[in-house]
């Protein structure tokens, strides 16, 4: 919660598929001042009553603020926004006991982004390793532009003009999938540890690179030896290799693995665990680094398959992008979305593959309040 003499005034929410994004509007109670302040606050959409909760303080504030008898007038305004505005639409009011003004989720998307875009300095900027967060200040110029939305999906925004916005394409290998496919495969247990263990790992570990085909680079087409021609393609074979060696120095055989691990995944508390999972990790402790599986067919560490994923992910979306981008002749580029999240390595692989596939004619640009463009768009279409 805000500073305790602080009252809010407006509240507005996007609540998606796996986070509820809140912005709120605060100003001092006594402060002869304008202005004031924007909050940004997200919880996970399956905590959405911790967020009501808190939704529900900011009320209590205002109503305090405003006296018992305030007129209708000043009541609280509560805007909302993605799937989650219909989904706990009856939810929201019921706790909040106001009225509760639907927005449309796209539109609201690009209201935050051009408002990010023209009004905000040091919020748009752009990435790459030699020169990491380059912030471009507002000007003229912007239109048009391809949104890339980042969320538990993925969708492609052509915006032509203020309002002006078609959604282009979109695809299901997003953030939600490397959240989903990471608490299979690692013991993490947060996003944030997820992306811990991904700046820690080496994903040449784990994916095929040119070089492991080639045993050098492929210049003719372009190709260094350290690009990854196949995404996970070295886990079979390493996997294979690994049982076998076991199996001639005694251990357990593929086969006898196979029944080891089935007969435990029928026993471990009765429940069954999917053969997916391994049954050594322990979901208590995230395996920050070095981490070797117990059981010798799984030598694969945690960060470095956090790391693979993470990058087939953001490589499948930047080319999609640039293709999109290709498609309806469109220069500049904004990632939006959650995922993001400020991690460098996910900034670095968008915008590298936008400057690799365009040969350096489109740029890549993000946000520092990248998950919000839907909750401020929301907000602002209700301003006074
Ligand atoms: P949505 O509107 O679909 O919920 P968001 O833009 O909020 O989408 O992005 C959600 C994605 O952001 C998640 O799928 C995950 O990849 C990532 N993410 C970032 N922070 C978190 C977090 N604290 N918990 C879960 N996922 C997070």
């Amino acid at each position: 919660l805000p500073n305790h003499t602080a009252v809010v005034s407006h509240i507005a929410i996007d609540i998606g598929g796996s986070l509820a994004k809140l912005v709120y509007f605060s100003r001092e109670a006594h402060s002869t001042e304008p202005g004031g302040r924007l909050n940004f606050q997200s919880f996970e959409t399956d905590h959405i009553d911790d967020c009501l909760e808190f939704m529900r303080k900011l009320k209590r504030r205002y109503q305090r603020a405003n006296g018992a008898n305030s007129p209708p007038a000043s009541e609280l305004c509560v805007m909302a926004t993605g799937g989650g505005a219909y989904k706990f639409y009856d939810k929201i009011r019921e706790v909040l006991g106001v009225d509760v003004l639907r927005e449309d989720e796209m539109e609201c998307l690009i209201i935050g982004l051009d408002f990010f875009i023209n009004e905000i300095p040091r919020e748009v900027f752009t990435y790459s390793e030699e020169q990491p967060m380059q912030f471009v200040e507002p000007g003229d110029n912007v239109y048009p532009y391809l949104l890339v939305n980042i969320g538990s999906g993925v969708s492609f925004l052509k915006v032509s003009g203020p309002r002006e916005y078609e959604r282009v394409g979109g695809t299901s290998l997003g953030g939600g999938t490397l959240w989903g496919l990471l608490s299979l495969l690692t013991g993490a247990r947060t996003f944030d540890e997820m992306l811990d263990l991904a700046s820690q790992g080496d994903n040449s570990n784990v994916d095929m690179l040119v070089g492991d085909i080639y045993g050098t680079d492929y210049g003719k087409i372009g190709l260094k030896s350290t690009t990854i021609a196949s995404s996970f393609g070295k886990v079979f074979r390493k996997k294979r290799q690994a049982e076998n060696e076991a199996e001639d120095s005694g251990g357990l055989g593929q086969k006898e693995l196979h029944l080891q691990r089935q007969q435990q995944s029928q026993t471990q508390n009765g429940v069954h665990t999917p053969p997916l999972l391994d049954e050594d990790m322990e979901p208590q402790e995230p395996q920050l680094s070095g981490f070797v599986s117990k059981d010798p067919s799984r030598p694969f560490s945690s960060a470095d398959i956090s790391r693979s994923l993470l990058y087939a992910i953001s490589n499948n979306i930047g080319q999609i992008a640039y293709l999109q981008s290709q498609i309806h002749s469109l220069s500049h580029i904004y990632f939006g979305g959650s995922f993001i999240r400020g991690h460098t390595q996910t900034m670095n692989t968008l915008s590298y593959a936008i400057k690799f596939w365009s040969k350096g004619a489109k740029q890549a640009y993000f946000l520092r309040h990248e998950g919000y463009l839907g909750a401020v768009g929301a907000f602002l279409k209700r301003q006074p």
